[in-house]
């Protein structure tokens, strides 16, 4: 049985689909609504997935000759056709260097010119076609993706063929590629379970951070600025940048009598005293769990103790901790720079970690330190925050019956990455994406049981759309493992506090 019925409505538009596609089961339909729906009853998709592609007519201004346009929801005379999720393939195709946008696709009785075109585009369809939404009952409960390709625009109208026909070469050599990149995405397509882990996504302290800046582009208005990125999430900082948000990397760059935000991952006193000399107006949204690991480092430095801070130097955290006594903190990250380090007096040697650390390996690198300090002393309390606790539980617990965990979450952000490395030593494949159009669908071949986590500044909602594009390849039976309730809420910092 192949994997996928390709349906094309023109013969042209099939030549370009078997060219790129040779091992999908191809089917000419025919053009226009009557004959896509007699071709469409006909059709025999034997159990598999169904893709319908082929050309389109441009609706947004913004596309161009060779865009490809997956549907979100097919709206034809009759009403509107929801679609599974094509964000694993949008993903694909976009890595292959396609131009590919996701929105509604509507279906038209008439060639759409002129002053129709104009009025369908109010609507706010993407592109225009004559069968998908006639073809659509074709896939009968299975997985249904449509695929258009624009050959024409606003510019270059059906009705004006001279113009058109540059915009049909590109079309017909986008379509095949298309559809030849699709193969991976084709064989990934099936019906999958999907464990959730909870606790997963946003913790108290990265909420805390995005409320902050929120509240201060509302009640100051934008722009402001915030030092580095407000918390370590592509889509959250991108978010804030839509809504008014600066991100800068130091506050010279903040212009004077501005707001300036600090990121939950704080600063060392240099830069709150150069903040201070530039008379900013400063709102902190460390997160009160690295704020206490600040007050850790003031209590050792002033008791006279050499600092031994356990964490990534590169990291922003560990960058505004060690600023709290530079002159007497070091940092380590393995058990071999902690066997290698030399201080000045072993007997007076205190350590410090990273909240976002791995737990495993964070306690290989405190054994380390007591071999070589016996006299080493530490925090009253873990500083590995109950969120970085709580999240690798929950991943270690379900990793082990899953044929591959995703964790949501951005490069840069160091507790995503240490959930990838849970699972991975837990046995299990695993990979860290931004969203879910990152999903590699190799990843998801002969793979049917995911388990799905996100990192602490990944919002829950990048986890929900991951599973509606798993559950875009065929379907998804959801459920969660939970290992811990979290109740964790740090109130906000006073200047943007409401009712107080
Ligand atoms: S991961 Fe922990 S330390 Fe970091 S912001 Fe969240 S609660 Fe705070």
């Amino acid at each position: 049985m192949s994997p996928l019925t390709v349906l094309a409505p023109l013969s042209v538009e099939a030549r370009a689909v078997r060219a790129g596609a040779p091992w999908a089961h191809v089917q000419r339909v025919g053009m226009g609504p009557r004959r896509a729906a007699r071709g469409g009853a006909a059709v025999d998709a034997d159990g598999g997935a169904v893709l319908i592609a082929g050309f389109a007519g441009a609706l947004d201004p913004e596309l161009a000759p060779g865009d490809v346009v997956l549907a979100s929801e097919l709206r034809g005379p009759t009403g509107t056709t929801r679609c599974p999720d094509p964000s694993i393939l949008a993903g694909v195709l976009r890595r292959g260097g396609l131009r590919v946008r996701v929105g509604p696709i509507a279906s038209s009785q008439r060639l759409v010119v002129r002053e129709r075109r104009r009025t369908l585009q109010r609507t706010g369809a993407l592109a225009v076609d004559m069968e998908s939404a006639w073809l659509a009952p074709v896939a009968q409960g299975r997985p249904l993706v449509t695929l258009r390709v624009v050959l024409d625009t606003h510019r270059s109208e059906l009705h004006r063929p001279l113009r058109t026909v540059a915009g049909a070469a590109v079309a017909y050599r986008t379509l095949r590629r298309a559809c030849a990149l699709a193969e991976s995405w084709a064989r990934a397509l099936g019906p999958r379970q999907v464990v959730l882990a909870a606790p997963r996504a946003s913790c108290a302290g990265v909420v805390r951070a995005v409320e902050v800046v929120e509240r201060a582009l509302e009640d100051r208005g934008a722009p402001v600025y915030v030092r580095r990125q407000i918390v370590h999430n592509a889509h959250v900082v991108t978010e804030l940048e839509r809504r008014g948000a600066i991100f800068v990397r130091e506050v010279d760059e903040v212009p004077d009598g501005a707001t300036v935000i600090f990121s939950a991952h704080g600063v060392s006193p240099a830069v709150r005293a150069a903040a201070a000399a530039r008379g900013l107006d400063v709102i902190d949204a460390t997160c009160p769990l690295v704020s206490k690991v600040h007050a850790e480092a003031r209590r050792f430095a002033q008791a006279g103790r050499e600092i031994v801070l356990v964490g990534h130097a590169e990291h922003e955290e560990v960058e505004g901790t060690r600023g709290e006594a530079p002159a007497h903190t070091r940092v380590v990250a393995t058990p071999a720079e902690a066997r290698a380090l030399r201080v000045r007096d072993p007997e007076r040697v205190a350590y410090l970690t990273q909240t976002t650390l791995s737990i495993d390996d964070t306690a290989e690198v405190v054994e380390a330190l007591r071999e070589r300090f016996p006299g080493l002393v530490g925090p009253v309390s873990s500083d590995i925050c109950y969120a970085t606790q709580n999240r690798q539980d929950a991943v270690r617990a379900l990793a082990s019956d899953c044929d591959l965990v995703l964790v949501v979450g951005s490069p840069n952000s160091s507790n995503s990455r240490r959930l990838v490395e849970v699972a991975t030593r837990a046995g299990c494949a695993a990979a860290l994406v931004d969203d879910a159009t990152e999903i590699e669908p190799e990843l998801l071949i002969d793979r049917h049981r995911i388990g799905l986590t996100a990192g602490a500044s990944a919002p829950e909602a990048l986890v929900q759309r991951v599973v509606g594009a798993l559950a875009g390849l065929g379907g998804a039976t959801v459920h969660e493992r939970s290992v811990a309730r979290e109740d964790v809420y740090f109130k906000l910092p006073p200047e943007v506090r409401r009712g107080v």
